[in-house]
């Protein structure tokens, strides 16, 4: 999708904080943080929202989640612990529409809202 911000960064077309990355996946600084720790993973391919995926797709999701935990694994912060969230829609306050995966760690966290 050209004029996705997310492809733009899975393509270096715009600057990010890159983490890590391979071949299917690149986790990158949030622009925003939430917590001292805040990346978001997304897969290289264009896929949207949770709430548009299929059964097509679950290989990629399946991925991503992998894909998080082992950047929690080389960060050293599994053990403390992580907390990961996907936006989808309106109501959870969803900006942008390329399928990422949130990781948030770094302090223990709040949940509540
Ligand atoms: P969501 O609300 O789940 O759609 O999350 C989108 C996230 O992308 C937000 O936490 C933003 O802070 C973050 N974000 C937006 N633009 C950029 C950017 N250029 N680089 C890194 N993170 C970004
Ligand atoms: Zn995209």
């Amino acid at each position: 999708m050209s004029d996705c911000l997310f492809c733009k960064i899975a393509n270096k077309e715009i600057p990010s904080g890159i983490v890590s990355e391979d071949e299917n996946f690149v986790a990158f600084k949030d622009i925003n943080p939430k917590a001292p720790i805040h990346l978001l993973i997304i897969p290289k391919i264009h896929l949207g929202p949770i709430s548009t995926l299929g059964a097509e797709d679950k290989e990629i999701v399946s991925g991503l989640i992998l894909k998080a935990k082992e950047t929690a694994e080389k960060m050293g912060i599994s053990e403390n612990g992580y907390r990961l969230i996907f936006n989808t829609g309106r109501d959870a306050g969803m900006e942008v529409s390329h399928l990422h995966l949130h990781l948030l760690a770094g302090k223990p966290l709040k949940f509540e809202f």
